[in-house]
């Protein structure tokens, strides 16, 4: 993947086709967890404190451009990223795909209801997307393998992980190979932004 970094940071030159493109490739394909990091300014300056996020950034399957803040530091470095990739519009894309080509989605994350809340809000405007499960991110390590049954029992295609950033990225690199999900994305607070 051509790529830039912007204060060490690895971001994509992707843009919402291509970065579509490829979740639907590894959804067909099935042949390993794939970890998909939507990258906005804050986690420029989190990762730059904190290696272990760089490190996890850096060896990501795509690491989308998410944001004006990433926008602006890319044209700085004349790197040609000139439309962002955000973690709530592919949220919204996978569900019209979901929709046409029945992908099973499940989102993880927010406080209690909202996941849901935003399923059942995205479920009406696409219908026909399946959307296998919704669970809130507030559960105790103690419930941690109740979620990880969950959502192997529910069997997605793609599972959307808004805890925020850095948490979202280093749960999806501890469990992916445990969940078995073929594509996984963190991304932030995008639940709270449906379900409204
Ligand atoms: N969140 C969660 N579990 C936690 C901490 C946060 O589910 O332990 C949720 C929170 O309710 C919100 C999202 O994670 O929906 C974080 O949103 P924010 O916009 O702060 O994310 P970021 O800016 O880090 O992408």
């Amino acid at each position: 993947m051509d790529s830039v970094h912007i204060l060490g940071l690895r971001v994509d030159r992707s843009d919402m086709p291509g970065a579509l493109a490829s979740i639907e490739q590894w959804i067909g394909q099935g042949d390993g967890p794939r970890h998909v990091v939507t990258a906005d300014a804050s986690m420029v300056v989190l990762a730059h404190g904190d290696p272990e996020l760089a490190r996890i950034v850096e060896n990501a399957d795509l690491v989308t451009p998410d944001g004006a803040g990433i926008l602006w530091a890319s044209k700085l470095l004349r790197s040609q990223i000139t439309s962002k990739v955000s973690g709530v519009d592919l949220v919204s894309e996978m569900c019209r795909l979901s929709a046409q080509h029945g992908y099973r989605l499940y989102f993880l994350g927010a406080a209690p209801e909202v996941a849901a809340e935003a399923a059942r809000n995205l479920e009406a405007r696409y219908p026909g997307a399946k959307i296998v499960g919704a669970r809130d991110g507030y559960f105790k390590p103690e419930e941690e393998n109740d979620v990880i049954q969950a959502i192997r029992e529910a069997s997605p295609d793609v599972l959307f992980v808004a805890f925020g950033i850095p948490k979202q990225e280093k749960w999806i690199t501890r469990l992916k190979e445990e969940l078995g999900v073929p594509v996984s994305l963190g991304i932030g607070g995008s639940f709270d932004v449906y379900s409204g």
